[in-house]
Formats: C-alpha cells, sequence, structure tokens
C-alpha cells in the first residue's frame, strides 16, 4: 500500500491541475512560501536540523556486498552505546513493495508487524538490532513516484511543473526527516539514522537517492551526516593479490556525484593489505585511519565487535560529533550480552542433529533466511549444531521416497509457499511425520498442509484440499478469506498480513513453550480453515490450540495426543519474529523435539527439557 499524505479536500473532478490553497495535508508540512521558492525542501512540522545525525552507506563495485548487514552492524554499535537508531533501506525498483518479487530472484519478502512486505534486510535489521520496523523504515522508488504523482493529480503542486530535482529528491529527504523524529524505539526521535542504499553509485535507479542524500547532507550543516562508502577488493586467484583499482574506480564514480565519503569499508575475502588502503586513500581523499578491512568472518554476529576493535564507532562518533550522548554502562551490559550469544556461537557444541526444510525454492537459500537464522538462534540456545537440510518436494511422488528422503533427518520444517509445484509432495512428508512420530514444524503453507493431510487421511475425506490448488474440491477445508474473496484478480497488496493476536489455549503445547496465552505474530496468507471443518477436524484429534481473538480463524494446531513429541503447525510466520537473544518458541519446541529424538538423555538436559512436549518432563524442570 502506498503510504499516502492525506489532505482534507479533494479537487473536484473537471479541474485536476486546479492548485489547492495548501493550508492541509501534504503541503502543511512545509511553509507555504517554499512553493514560491526555486528550491523546495518540505520538513516535517517542528523539524529542528542538524539534531538526528545521518550515516548513508552506499555501495560501489557490485551488489551483494553485505551492505545491510555491515549497516545493521554499525547501528547496533551506536545502539549499544544508548543511541536510538532507525535504518532504513532505499530501493530503486518501481514495485511499490517486495510482495509481489519471485523469492527464488530476490530472497524471501519480509513482512513488519505493520503489515508491509519488505526486502529481506529489514530481517536482518530487526535481528540484529532486536528493533521491531515499520513501512517508514523501507522507500522504494515506487512509492515516491506513486506519492507524487497522487499529489500532481490532486494539484498539490500549485501549477509547478513537478521534477526529479527538487520534488522527487525533496520527498526522499521528507521521508527521511519524518523517520528522524519519529523512527527511534516507541516512536521517539532518532539520534541516528542509517540510510543503505540500494544497488551502487552510479545505477541509474538508485540515483536521485543519492542526490537527496547529498542535499541532506547540505541542508543538515557540518558533521551532521557521515558518508559511508562499501567497496570491494578484487583478489583474483591468478595473480594472488589485492588489487584496488575496481574500488578507486567505483568510489570516483560516487565522488562524480557530489558525495565526498567519510569513511570507506573494504569488503574482501582475505584482510585488506596497508599497501592497497593506502592507495585507495589517496585518491578518495580519506585518511587511513578511516579506511577499514570488511574481510569475510565465520560468523555475522562477530562482525559489530570487530568494527569496534578496529575504531570503526570513534571514528563514526568524531565525525558526526556525538561522543556525548553515549552511555558508557548502557555499552558494557549490551556487549556482555551480545559477545556471550556470539561466543556460544562459535564454540563446537557437543549434539548434533539435522532438521529437513521441504520447500519450493529449495535450491536458494535466501528464499528462507528468517527459517535459516531462526534455527540458528535455537541451536545456539540449546546448546546443538543444527544442520539443514534443502529438499525440494517437487520429486516426492511416492510414500517410499519420502520415507527414503526423510530418513536422516531428526525432524521436519514445511514451510509457507503459493501455488501448487510441490504441494502433493508436502502432503506426504506431513503424513510421513504424523505417523513415524518424525517432529514437525508447519508454516503458513505448511499449517494448511497439516489440516489438508489430517482430513484426507483420518476424516477419511479422500479429495481434501485447499482452493488454491483445486477450486472444484467437493471438500475444500482451506478457502479463501471471506475479505480476499471480493479483491479476486488483484495479486499485490491483498493479503491478510503483519501482526495479528493470537489466543492459545492454556493448557496446549503451544501456550507452554510460549509461556503466554496470547502472542502476537505475523501473517501473510489469502487461504485459511474453512469454519464449517473446524468441529469434525478438532473431534478426530487435531487441536486448534490457537485461534484468533474474535473471529474463527484458526491460528495454532496441534496433535492431541500428546504421543507425538512435536505435531506443531501456525497459520503465521514464526520465523519473522526469532531475534537471536529472543528464540522463537515453536521453533525452540521443534529444535528440542529433533535433538531428544537423536539423543533421548537430553530429556535430562533442563535447557531442552523446558521446551518439550511432555508434561513429565516439563515437570522435572
Ligand atoms: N498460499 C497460502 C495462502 O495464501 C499460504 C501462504 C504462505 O505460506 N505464506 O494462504
Amino acid at each position: 500500500m502506498v503510504p499516502r499524505l492525506v489532505r482534507s479536500s479533494v479537487p473536484s473532478k473537471g479541474s485536476p491541475t486546479q492548485p489547492n490553497s495548501g493550508e492541509s495535508g501534504f503541503l502543511a508540512r512545509f511553509s507555504a512560501s517554499d512553493e514560491q521558492r526555486e528550491w523546495f525542501s518540505p520538513s516535517p512540522a517542528g523539524y529542528e536540523r542538524g539534531r538526528t545525525k545521518f550515516v548513508v552507506v552506499i555501495g560501489t563495485v557490485m551488489s551483494g556486498l553485505g551492505k545491510g548487514i555491515f549497516s545493521s552492524s554499525l547501528a547496533k554499535l551506536l545502539q549499544d552505546k544508548g543511541l536510538a537508531v532507525a535504518p532504513i533501506k532505499m530501493e530503486g525498483y518501481l514495485n511499490i513493495d517486495s510482495g509481489t518479487l519471485n523469492p527464488f530472484r530476490h530472497g524471501e519478502v519480509f513482512v513488519l508487524a505493520d503489515g508491509l512486505e519488505t526486502d529481506m534486510d529489514l530481517g536482518t535489521y530487526e535481528r540484529i538490532l532486536d528493533q521491531d520496523l515499520s513501512r517508514r523504515n523501507f522507500i522504494t522508488a515506487g512509492q515516491i513516484y506513486g506519492e507524487i504523482l497522487d499529489r500532481e493529480r490532486r494539484g498539490d503542486y500549485l501549477g509547478r511543473d513537478v521534477q526529479m530535482i527538487p520534488h522527487v529528491t525533496g520527498s526522499v529527504k521528507l521521508r527521511l526527516r519524518e523517520l528522524a523524529m519519529t523512527g527511534g524505539p516507541n516512536g521517539t526521535p532518532a539520534d541516528v539514522v542509517f540510510v543503505e542504499v540500494g544497488g551502487t553509485a552510479g545505477d541509474y535507479e538508485n540515483g536521485f537517492y543519492i542526490e537527496a542524500l547529498r542535499e541532506l547532507a547540505f541542508e543538515e550543516g557540518s558533521e551532521s551526516t557521515c558518508f559511508v562508502a562499501l567497496t570491494y577488493i578484487l583478489e583474483p586467484a591468478t595473480l594472488g593479490e589485492q588489487k584496488s583499482k575496481a574500488a578507486q574506480l567505483g568510489i570516483k564514480r560516487l565522488m562524480e556525484s557530489g558525495v565526498q565519503p567519510h569513511v570507506i569499508a573494504c569488503r574482501a575475502t582475505n584482510p585488506v593489505g596497508e599497501k592497497v588502503m593506502q592507495k585507495i586513500g589517496m585518491f578518495s581523499n580519506v585518511p587511513m585511519k578511516r579506511i577499514f578491512s570488511m574481510h569475510d568472518r565465520e560468523s555475522i554476529y562477530v562482525i559489530p565487535d570487530d568494527m569496534r576493535a578496529n575504531g570503526l564507532d570513534r571514528e563514526i562518533l568524531s565525525i558526526l560529533n556525538l561522543h556525548d550522548r553515549v552511555k558508557v554502562t548502557h555499552e558494557d551490559k549490551a556487549r556482555r550480552t551480545w559477545n556471550d550469544f556470539s561466543s556460544k556461537l562459535s564454540t563446537p557444541r557437543a549434539r548434533r542433529v539435522t532438521l529437513g526444510i521441504m520447500g519450493k525454492y529449495a535450491s536458494l537459500r535466501d528464499a528462507y533466511a528468517s527459517i535459516d537464522k531462526a534455527v540458528e538462534h535455537c541451536g545456539v540456545h540449546l546448546n546443538a549444531t543444527i544442520d539443514l537440510k534443502w529438499l525440494d518436494t517437487s520429486s516426492l511422488d511416492t510414500t517410499g521416497k519420502v520415507a527414503a528422503t526423510l530418513k536422516d533427518v531428526d525432524g521436519i520444517i514445511v514451510p509457507g509457499g503459493f501455488g501448487q509445484r510441490g504441494v502433493e509432495g508436502k502432503l506426504r512428508c506431513v503424513e510421513h511425520a504424523r505417523t513415524t512420530k518424525l517432529p514437525f514444524l508447519g508454516i503458513c503453507l505448511g499449517f494448511q498442509m497439516a489440516v489438508i493431510e489430517y482430513a484426507r487421511h483420518v476424516l477419511g475425506l479422500t479429495d481434501a484440499n485447499s482452493t488454491e490448488f483445486d477450486p472444484s474440491t467437493s471438500h475444500a477445508v482451506i478457502s479463501e478469506l471471506p475479505d480476499q474473496k471480493k479483491l479476486e484478480g488483484i495479486v499485490g497488496g491483498t493479503m491478510r498480513l503483519g501482526g495479528q493476536d493470537v489466543l492459545l489455549e492454556s493448557e496446549s503445547f503451544a501456550a507452554r513453550l510460549y509461556g503466554s496465552t496470547t502472542v502476537r505474530e505475523r501473517f501473510r496468507h489469502r487461504y485459511e480453515v474453512e469454519p464449517s471443518f473446524i468441529e469434525a477436524l478438532q473431534a478426530a484429534g487435531l487441536h486448534f490450540s490457537g485461534r484468533h481473538p474474535h473471529h474463527p480463524i484458526m491460528q495454532v494446531l496441534e496433535l492431541c495426543a500428546s504421543d507425538h513429541p512435536c505435531f506443531l503447525a501456525a497459520q503465521f510466520h514464526p520465523e519473522l519474529t526469532s531475534r537471536p537473544l529472543r528464540p522463537q518458541p515453536l521453533f525452540m519446541g521443534l529444535a528440542a523435539a529433533a535433538i531428544v529424538r537423536k539423543y533421548p538423555d537430553a530429556v535430562r538436559d533442563t535447557t531442552v527439557a523446558r521446551w518439550l512436549n511432555s508434561p513429565a518432563a516439563v515437570a522435572a524442570h
């Protein structure tokens, strides 16, 4: 959905270009006299220039350098010091959000609490900062142009020609300043906004972002903006040495846009040598103390500490004159907690289990990035190495093949998905998990698969299906949400999206895992359990232990029979809320059950037992 700037009156249809008086809505956000000037740079009411600082990360040479990881780690360093940080990702594409993007090409669609479908980098920010983000933290060129064209039709530009500069750049600056005013935790002002520009310097589609940021830095004044060029150092195997030319040319390209970087971060396979850094510094006017090697590390979680050890945080604080806002005690505590997690992560662990991810995009890890991370978090907290086996269900057309494929796994996840491909294979995997007591976690489509499987094989409704896959089935146990039916033919932005409350039954496995009966999780679906089948499914032993507080929407299911170690599924996406220091409870349930399946004596381990579906084990804990 386009975030719209509302105004109270709409010009009459016959006069679309008629200027409005400008006393409300969009124009109220900046002074009316701005309109008469050549220059046009709206600020939200009450905005104080220079109060919030901006760190801008721009890639050069090539994309895929881990700008999101770099920028979120840097933001974390400052957050640890007690500063309020607000990240923002700027995408150059014309889509309004990431909802219609194919995960095979772009990685997973990450859904925010307010329902915006975004790029997977937003997941990285939320996880590393342990901070919920919203639509204010994600801009696409499509949003900006969409807003501007809407305003133009409403006559908001008072007869002026609408241009890339100043109007498009002005809109970008307005979004950044709005974020500065409210982007801190709980809507407080941010001390520092971290801007990640998608793509690389020199791309057509992000040029207006870079220009807007150049203008912003000029307008906000000295010590307000720190530009970081993230570049790449080549190390061709045939030469066996690092070469700086591509980096120099990339940074030069950025400087041609009027941006002088303050800091240069060099991505590379190996630590970047002194000579290479000297050359880069000389050609880009950046002193050596502000050039950093960001070579490959064994884990992303050590990057913040690495940056700190090399003094990157100090340099940023000096460039932005922020030393006064640092809270040292806050930093010590935050650092200890984080380092405890990252050192556990790198310590060899006693137990090792494997989970199968029964997906459609099995060849691309990025399509399930948050599941990958959620499982990693559990492994650290349960002191076990959890390997993931990415399995494509499209070829699992017999139960024999399923059994052979799942022979070596200790549990399975059937993740979310859309469309018919691989669905029958997924159903066979659910059946296998249910009947052989293999730990199972179904997510969104995986939840729907569990309902269909139960209806077919336990209720005996042999053609039970979802109307997504068979619109003419006589037993549509999964069907379109009533609100979605009205939106037929529209693809983007038509799903039930974002954070919703889930009521859990107090004695259920799910409630024990969460330690609570009311939770909030994030959804992204168009179909749901058909209410008329709920009673029959429940009577047959499929327990809907999580529901919508007011509507008959089923949100969590589990098997009544407590002799299954873990048969859980959720209509929401639990992977989206897992954080390094706060692992997601349903994933913990699955991981603990998988560990005990392989190592039965792990029930005596209290950190594992806490997450088991066995009242005896929980009581012992
Ligand atoms: N295709 C299903 C639906 O739209 C499941 C969606 C999902 O797994 N995210 O309801």
